[in-house]
């Protein structure tokens, strides 16, 4: 019998979750760290807010500001703010730089809903502000629930207005309208995604009329408002960016306190443990590297997006400095794309293939390939890389598994991981599993959560 036992160890590969293989040491220690990480979150609703969140946690770290041309020194510690909405991070280590870099990069975008251009409307009594979804949403979701805005106003001076309502507690909230199930039997039959086209998505912002005026009282009352707090005019929209997210804050969720329900864990439930643990293995020989981008959600597009050249002028500058080829540089780098993954659902089974999908709690997710159908649009990484990251992972007794998203042919998704592999970086997939991905309110698992960021740590320093 104990033969038998022992064979089957040897042989077979049996997945096991955090709590069967880690001790209590190390969920007293992931719940520790959540409580960082939710502060982080409810800091930063939007990727604006979380390079400046990210940008005062380097700060006091170390961390100093760089400029593209700055002169860079061996030891030191960096940090480059791209258009206030992504934001590298690097300390360049003792090693030679023909050894490579070490890479983390994940995103600080989320699914939201943007305002439009002209986004301030009135009818029935009631102002709307007009909204363009940001990301891949299921629109009905976003209906009768508490709406934050959250952006910037740039005005024609110059001057950049900051806007952030609905997070305090005696704030207002936003909110968007949905039929009632009495009036409803109708639309009850459409599928899904044709329920709430993407122009009923209207954020309801007031309903008293300005006094003494006939036409568009309320929306002028409204206006009035906005003009008051934030010292703009209807016109000044046309040069802004703000954003309806959810107004709740991150909160635990069970009776055990296990997991975190909170909005845009995708992605920086792996963002605050990718900044967490460059500042926590900066005494690493390697020089490392943390990538916090923009755009994700949409393609990666854009000056702020990973597709964006900037990457690669920072790697030439730290190349330059240290004597060293960019190309031999990024030969030899390594990256961890560090993106969420969909965790196994009982609730939705028929479109997950179990033994291939990611389950909560069990640990930190390494996705080799990502795309659609036959692997379309994927990096996908090499053995090699991954039978290397398979001992760094096993000697740090990082809690880890392998997944991908869902059935071949169901669906699919992509990540930043292919527009970092192009520059000839070994890239792989790696990231915590989610419930409810995209939705206003997701969940994840403190254990995972706290795998990633021993993953991490133990990628940054690794021989
Ligand atoms: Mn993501
Ligand atoms: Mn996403």
């Amino acid at each position: 019998m104990s033969e038998k036992i022992s064979l089957r160890d040897e042989l077979l590969y049996d997945k096991k979750t955090v709590y069967e293989k880690a001790n209590k040491a190390r969920f007293d220690a992931a719940f520790t760290y959540a409580e960082g990480y939710k502060a982080f979150l409810d800091d930063a609703k939007t990727e604006r807010e979380a390079v400046t969140a990210a940008i005062a946690l380097a700060a006091e770290r170390g961390f100093l500001p760089y400029r593209l041309g700055d002169k860079l020194e061996r030891g030191k510690k960096y940090y480059y703010n791209n258009h206030d909405k992504s934001l590298f991070l690097f300390s360049i280590g003792a090693e030679p730089l023909a050894k490579g870099i070490r890479i983390a990069a994940a995103h600080i975008d989320s699914p939201r809903l943007d305002l439009k251009q002209v986004p301030l409307f009135e009818d029935g009594g009631m102002s709307f502000l007009k909204t363009h979804y940001y990301g891949g949403i299921r629109k009905y979701q976003w209906v009768t629930t508490p709406l934050a805005l959250h952006g910037v106003v740039a005005k024609k001076d110059g001057s950049l207005v900051q806007i952030k309502l609905g997070e305090a507690a005696n704030d207002p909230v936003f909110y968007i309208n949905d039929l009632l199930p009495h009036l409803g039997h109708e639309t009850d039959k459409l599928p899904l995604g044709e329920a709430i086209p993407g122009e009923r998505l209207n954020v309801l912002v007031g309903s008293m009329p300005m006094e003494n005026e006939e036409k568009d009282a309320v929306k002028l009352k409204t206006m009035a408002l906005i003009n008051e707090k934030y010292g703009i005019t209807e016109e000044d929209f046309l040069s802004a960016e703000i954003s309806a997210v959810p107004a709740f804050p991150a909160r635990d969720v069970g009776f055990d306190r296990s997991m975190v329900g909170a909005y845009g864990h995708d992605d920086r439930v792996c963002a605050y443990p990718a900044l967490s643990a460059i500042f926590d293995a900066a005494d690493s020989a390697h020089t490392l590297f943390c990538v916090l981008a923009d755009k994700e959600e949409i393609g990666s597009e854009g000056n702020t997006g990973m597709q964006c050249e900037v990457f690669l002028d920072l790697i030439d500058e730290i190349a330059a400095a240290t004597g060293e080829s960019p190309a031999r540089v990024r030969a030899a780098a390594k990256c961890l794309s560090a993106d969420v993954s969909a965790a196994f659902d009982p609730n939705f089974a028929e479109v997950f293939e179990k033994r291939n999908t990611p389950l909560l709690s069990a640990g930190v997710v390494l996705t080799k390939y990502t795309g659609a159908r036959g692997k379309s649009g994927t990096n996908d990484a090499s053995a090699e890389y991954i039978g290397w990251l398979r001992r760094v992972m096993d000697e740090n007794e990082v809690v880890w598994q392998a997944g991908e998203l869902g059935k071949v042919d169901i669906g699919g998704g992509g990540t930043v991981a292919k527009y970092i592999a192009k520059h000839n970086i070994d890239t792989v997939d790696l990231g915590v599993p989610v419930i409810s991905m995209h939705a206003p309110y997701e969940i994840i698992s403190k254990v995972d959560l706290y795998e990633t960021y021993r993953a991490f740590l133990a990628f940054f320093r690794a021989e």
